[in-house]
């Protein structure tokens, strides 16, 4: 069939054409926003910036930190890593200063002590070339702010305990890094593995640290007391491999009168993993 316009051609109406009568409304362009820039923006939501003085070169800055009020707290692993829904909290529970080099876990960032302060200025803050983080911090560079923490612990002179404690969350953190690599659609083998690797590093320097801490330290440290140290060393131990250890560990925590239930359960749930894992190796 011709054109339908054709006949109005003798009224002045050339080159019309049928393909003008029904116009498509054109879709309104779907934003494109990419996987990561959609968990910025997520994560953005969570976050402020905190105005902090830095105890040991006075400059002011601010630091990220999350808003108490939004995270929503799930409960917490067999190693006592606290679980939350949709927002990993964790990356932000340090504090760095740019300028200088300090850093330490928020809670403690302010109460440094006179010596620590002459040490951190001497083996810190000499070598520091500083470093402006984004707001939003990736695994990778929460990896590199907490190992920052623990220099500082380490060359300030901290008990055994908080060093362990801060080896501990940073092999939290490799494990945060791992289960965000796993939701991606294209996996990184390569740097799973590596990552895998990382936390068994800091498990182990987390246990040794631990058990010094425990032999000769006065408790609670950093919150964490006798029975609950027992327990940490304990499961650290069944992640490293080592079921007769931890079951002694275990059994330290049992022999107290007054356990609460929470750690009770967990225990419970330890010496069935143990159970498990024996069951399997004996299979092979
Ligand atoms: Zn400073």
């Amino acid at each position: 069939m011709d054109n339908i316009f054709k006949d109005l051609e003798e009224l002045g109406f050339k080159n019309l054409s049928d393909a003008d009568l029904f116009q498509e409304k054109e879709q309104p362009k779907k934003k494109v926003i990419s996987k990561e820039k959609e968990e910025q923006l997520k994560a953005q939501t969570y976050i402020y910036q905190r105005k902090v003085d830095c105890p040991v070169c006075k400059h002011s800055f601010h630091s990220s930190t999350v808003r108490s009020g939004r995270v929503r707290f799930q409960g917490t692993e067999l190693d006592l890593r606290p679980q939350y829904v949709g927002f990993d909290p964790l990356p932000y529970d340090v504090t760095v200063c740019n300028y200088c080099g300090y850093a330490a876990i928020n809670k403690y960032f302010k109460n440094i002590s006179e010596k620590k302060k002459r040490a951190v200025i001497e083996n810190i803050t000499r070598n520091y070339i500083g470093h402006k983080y984004n707001e939003i911090l990736t695994y990778e560079e929460s990896v590199e702010r907490y190992k920052l923490v623990l220099l500082n612990s380490a060359v300030g002179g901290d008990s055994n305990g908080i060093k362990a404690y801060i080896c501990l969350k940073i092999s939290w953190l490799y494990r945060g890094w791992q289960e965000s690599l796993q939701a991606l659609e294209q996996k990184d083998d390569a740097l799973l593995q590596k990552l895998k690797t990382y936390e068994i590093v800091f498990v182990e320097k987390a246990f040794e640290g631990f058990k010094l801490a425990y032999a000769t330290e006065k408790l609670p440290i950093m919150g964490i007391d006798e029975m609950t140290m027992e327990y940490i060393i304990a499961e650290l131990a069944r992640r490293l491999g080592d079921s007769k250890i931890s079951k002694q560990w275990l059994g330290k925590v049992i022999g107290h009168s007054d356990v609460p239930k929470r750690l009770r359960d967990k225990v419970y749930d330890v010496k069935e993993l143990i159970k498990e894992h024996e069951k399997k190796s004996q299979q092979d």
